[in-house]
């Protein structure tokens, strides 16, 4: 009943802007004219938008404001980039929150994203395999030495067999050392080649 309810509130609810919340009139979009305006797409593999003004916006409501129903359309857009690897990845694979972290939020943000994605490319999501062994402290005030150092040796995952080819999924790439581990520890539990596409790529020297 609460599905069916939900389903129908969605189809009657205004869609509204993921950034500034503003009621939108564009079909199947994640933000209003004037913040999809004032995007940078990122013009390259891998990546949605370049972070910051609405891409910013919308992923820190998304992580840290609650709005874990964001991570459907910001994951959508996602799964519109992922067609490159179509039949090319086995399985998608969120970078995992540590369970503490995960806990405190009530929801892996990375996971939410990467279930379009592996919709998209009618492949398993697997949140599971990937574990973070350790709580590390948030990257975003470390500089790059420290980031590499910090996340080494973070992630855990289990045996892969056959060598899958496995696309990781995140939602902002800085240095891309959180990656790197994950994707090292992929390596060594027996994947193949691993491609990674994140939400946002954060330009180092950029505003924000
Ligand atoms: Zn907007």
């Amino acid at each position: 009943m609460h599905a069916v309810l939900a389903g129908l509130l969605d189809l009657v609810a205004p869609r509204r802007c993921a950034a500034c919340d503003r009621v939108t009139d564009l079909e199947k979009a994640v933000f209003c004219r004037a913040c999809d305006a004032s995007i940078e797409d990122y013009h390259g593999v891998g990546a949605v938008f370049e972070y910051g003004g609405p891409a910013a916006d919308a992923i820190r409501r998304f992580k840290y404001e609650g709005r874990s129903d964001l991570g459907r359309t910001l994951g959508s857009r996602m799964a519109d980039e992922a067609g490159v690897w179509a039949g090319r990845v086995d399985a998608v694979i969120p970078v995992p929150l540590h369970w503490r972290r995960r806990r405190s939020r009530g929801y892996d943000q990375a996971a939410l994203l990467a279930r379009p994605v592996a919709r998209a490319l009618r492949v398993p999501s697997l949140f599971r395999c990937l574990r973070r062994a350790r709580n590390t402290p948030s990257q975003a005030d470390l500089p790059r030495a420290e980031r590499l150092r910090n996340v080494r040796g973070a992630f855990q995952s289990r045996p892969l067999a056959g060598s899958p080819h496995i696309l990781l999924v995140d939602d902002v790439r800085t240095t891309g050392a959180t990656l790197c581990a994950a994707t090292d520890a992929l390596r060594a539990a027996g994947a193949g080649e691993v491609h990674t596409l994140v939400l946002a790529v954060r330009l180092l020297g950029g505003a924000t």
